[in-house]
C-alpha cells in the first residue's frame, strides 16, 4: 500500500464522515472495491468464509447466515439503516470508530483524537459512554452490532500484509484503551483485512442477539447481547456470550459463560450470569443506569435461545 498517511475506503459509510469532520485527513485513499473479496463460501471444514468486501445487507440476508448463525443476521439487521448496511462492509465494519461525541468535536479534548489532550467525556455528559474495559485515558463504547455477534462466534480474521498473511483471534483484534487509546486494532499499517471466518458451531442455530437503544431504528446500543447456547435435557452444555453498548471493545464474558457451562436453564441461572457478566463494571456519572440494563438485557436474550426448565 502507499505511505504512512494513506488509508483504505471500501464502503466509506465511516471514513468519509471523519475527513468531512476532519477528524481523518489520510495523505491517499486506496480504493480496494476491485479485489475479489465479495463472496461467502463454505470450506471443506465447516468454516464459514465471509470476504472483507462483503456488504452488511447481503450477508444478513444469506441462506447459510440466516439457517446456521442467526445471531450474526440479527445483529447486521439491527445496525444502521438499509440505506448504510447496502453500502458498508464486513471489513470497514470491523474497523469503525466510536460515536463518542467529543471525538467528533474538534474543540474538545480527546485522547483518542489527539493523544495527551485529556478525555471530556469521563467528567462531561457520557450517558452513552462504556462501563467495561474503560481507562483513566478513555471510556468510548466500541460501535459495531455484528461485531459482538463476531465476539460470540469466535471469529477469525485472516489479514495479510507486505511480510505474508497471519490470522488474528477475534478477542485479540480490537484493544482495550489503557494508556494509548489512539490505537484501537492489533493490525498493523500496510496489513489487509481479506475476511472473517466463522468456524463450524453447530449448536450456533440456537443464537439471538437483543439490542436495547433509544429509538427501534438506526441507533447505537445502550446495550446489547449476542447469546449462542447448547441446551440439553434442559441444561446448558455449552455458551457463548458477548455483550454490546457497554465495553470499549466488543466484550465476550467468560464470567458468565462460566456461570451458564453446565447449569439448569432457568432464570437463577440466567439472572447469576447476568450479574457474573456486569461484575467488573465501573459507572460513571450519567450511565450507570446501563449495568442493570445490560444485565437485564441478556437475561432475556438468554431467555429467548435458553428457554426455562
Ligand atoms: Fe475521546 Fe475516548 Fe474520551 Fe470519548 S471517551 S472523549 S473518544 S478519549
Amino acid at each position: 500500500m502507499a505511505g504512512n498517511g494513506a488509508k483504505i475506503i471500501a464502503g466509506g459509510t465511516n471514513i468519509v464522515d471523519l475527513m468531512k469532520l476532519n477528524i481523518e485527513r489520510p495523505a491517499q485513499l486506496v480504493d480496494i472495491n476491485g479485489l475479489k473479496m465479495q463472496s461467502v463460501e463454505t470450506l471443506p471444514n465447516g468454516t464459514v468464509r465471509i470476504g472483507a468486501l462483503v456488504k452488511n445487507s447481503d450477508l444478513a440476508y444469506h441462506p447459510v447466515i440466516m439457517k446456521n448463525f442467526p445471531v450474526l443476521s440479527e445483529a447486521l439487521l439491527s445496525g444502521a439503516s438499509p440505506q448504510l448496511r447496502n453500502m458498508a462492509t464486513v471489513g470497514g465494519n470491523l474497523l469503525q470508530r466510536t460515536r463518542c461525541p467529543y471525538f467528533y468535536d474538534t474543540a474538545a479534548a480527546c485522547n483518542k483524537r489527539v493523544p495527551g489532550s485529556g478525555c471530556s467525556a469521563i467528567e462531561g455528559y457520557n450517558r452513552n459512554n462504556a462501563v467495561l474495559g474503560t481507562s483513566a485515558h478513555c471510556i468510548a463504547t466500541h460501535p459495531s452490532d455484528m461485531c459482538v455477534a463476531m465476539a460470540a462466534l469466535g471469529a477469525i480474521i485472516p489479514v495479510q500484509g507486505p511480510s505474508g498473511s497471519r490470522e488474528i483471534p477475534f478477542g485479540d483484534f480490537h484493544l482495550l484503551p489503557g494508556q494509548t487509546p489512539q490505537y484501537e486494532t492489533t493490525l498493523k499499517h500496510n496489513e489487509l483485512i481479506t475476511s472473517v471466518d466463522i468456524p463450524a458451531i453447530p449448536y450456533a442455530t440456537h443464537s439471538h442477539y437483543l439490542k436495547v437503544r433509544d429509538r427501534a431504528s438506526y441507533e447505537f446500543a445502550l446495550a446489547s447481547a449476542a447469546v449462542i447456547l447448547n441446551v440439553n435435557n434442559g441444561r446448558i452444555q455449552d455458551a457463548r456470550i458477548a455483550l454490546g453498548g457497554v465495553g470499549t471493545k466488543p466484550w465476550r464474558s467468560k464470567l458468565a459463560e462460566k456461570v451458564l457451562s453446565g447449569a439448569v436453564a432457568n432464570e437463577q441461572t440466567y439472572r447469576t450470569a447476568a450479574e457474573a457478566a456486569l461484575s467488573e463494571a465501573k459507572p460513571y456519572k450519567h450511565n450507570g443506569f446501563k449495568i442493570e440494563l445490560a444485565k437485564r438485557t441478556l437475561v432475556q436474550a438468554l431467555t429467548t435461545v435458553g428457554g426455562m426448565s
